[in-house]
């Protein structure tokens, strides 16, 4: 079966084409920048490479580019759209009605579309991709992956807020949990590894978006990410733990308008607000070029991190690893050896030799007395909306 993996965000298309049950990528790439006169596509497959700039308006537009891509007479991965039998999209909140991947319906959209609010940066692009898919694959099944279906696991205790009971019982007000296809795939590729199906294990997804998880006999039971994916750690736009009545502060006192405070939050503050810029790569080039407000920004966001390790320690009664990934995880060194540095009471001791190191696959960079393992584990969400998407539909 081919199945077309979809990860749309607001201005952005990633896709994959595999061949499963196989696990074969076919194809791969990526149009960001839609709507922006920079447009770009980036695409491969073991008969082309694609890297140029494009005039893409619209998500349409570029999903029909795409399927040009896969259907090119000499260049492309099928001869023809029915092919792809399947599409597995990526949607970011699935609320507390989808615990697990479905068939996309009328139904599902609707459901998803309620859940804009709580993810007005992710859900609503989420949708167009299937509405867009929707009518160019018209034979194929729609599966949709949520980020939250990983973390219904979470016990109760941990997920309710401390706010009266009626929220939670009349409006579902919880802790979802979010980026669970990756804190997921990374975990169970650890537990291999471990050969230890109860390991204790802290993922730590360290991306644009940012989240850190516990989890135990391959379930996850704790998250940063709350009720929506802004809580928890610094991440590159977003503040990330604050305190709420700060809200009221800016508003009441300050007299910003609400939507100003939303977008301050979301848009403005993490690494952003902190510094100026957005990637990690430019803040720690500026840190060492002496920048006070980078270094800063950098102590912060892995104090913050190492917060949670201690506190997610104390929540599972001890550790047995720690998994670095996404962008910033699996790359930058420097938060690694921050993050891990002055541990050593968790048992946590990283090996700066390895955590030098580069390598495809799993990287292990503790010490090796340590009592930790700490793994670098490149995550792979597009593989395992794959494996979700044909699981559903084989
Ligand atoms: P992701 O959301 O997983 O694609 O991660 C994107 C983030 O990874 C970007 O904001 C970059 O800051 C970060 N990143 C990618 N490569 C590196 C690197 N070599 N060092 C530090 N950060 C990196």
């Amino acid at each position: 079966m081919k199945v077309l993996v979809l990860n749309t965000g607001s201005s952005s298309v990633k896709y994959q084409l595999f061949k499963m049950p196989e696990e074969l990528v076919l194809c791969s790439g990526t149009i960001e920048r839609i709507g922006d006169t920079e447009a770009r596509i980036r695409h491969n497959s073991s008969k082309c490479s694609v890297d140029k700039p494009l005039t893409i308006p619209t998500h349409k537009f570029a999903l029909k580019y795409i399927v040009g891509l896969l259907l090119d007479k000499d260049k492309g991965e099928v001869q023809s759209i029915e092919e792809i039998e399947a599409v597995g999209h990526r949607v970011v909140h699935g609320g507390h009605t989808f615990k697990s991947t479905v068939e996309i319906t009328s139904e599902v959209k609707s459901k998803i579309k309620e859940l804009f609010t709580l993810a007005p940066l992710h859900n609503p692009s989420n949708l167009e991709g299937i509405n867009v898919a929707e009518s160019i694959f018209k034979k194929a099944k729609q599966a949709a992956i949520f980020d939250t279906s990983f973390h219904q696991t979470i016990p109760l205790k941990a997920y309710k807020y401390a706010i009266p009971n009626e929220f939670l019982d009349n409006h579902h007000i919880r802790l979802f949990g979010f980026h669970g296809t990756s804190h997921k795939y990374v975990s169970q590729k650890a537990i291999d590894y471990l050969d230890n199906k109860k390991a204790k294990i802290i993922s730590i997804h360290l991306g644009n978006g940012c989240s850190i998880s516990a989890i135990r006999n391959g379930e996850s039971k704790d998250h940063s990410l709350g009720f929506s994916p802004f809580n928890g750690l610094i991440m590159g736009t977003r503040s990330g733990d604050i305190d709420h009545t700060l809200i009221f502060y800016l508003v009441n006192t300050l007299n910003y308008e609400l939507d100003e405070v939303k977008s301050i939050l979301q848009s403005k503050s993490g690494m952003l607000g902190l510094t100026g810029f957005n990637d990690l790569r430019d803040i720690i080039a500026e840190a060492k070029r002496g920048n006070k407000k980078c270094k800063l920004a950098l102590e912060m966001n892995a104090y913050r991190i190492k917060k949670y390790i201690g506190s997610y320690v104390a929540a599972m009664n001890g550790l047995d690893c720690i998994i670095f990934t996404a962008g910033i995880g699996e790359n930058s060194k420097l938060i690694r050896e921050m993050v891990c540095s002055e541990m050593d009471i968790f048992g946590i001791e990283l090996d700066e030799e390895k955590n030098n190191k580069s390598k495809s696959g799993i990287l292990e960079i503790n010490k090796n007395n340590s009592k930790v393992k700490i793994l670098v584990i490149p995550t792979n969400e597009e593989l395992e909306i794959a494996r979700q998407t044909f699981d559903l539909f084989k």
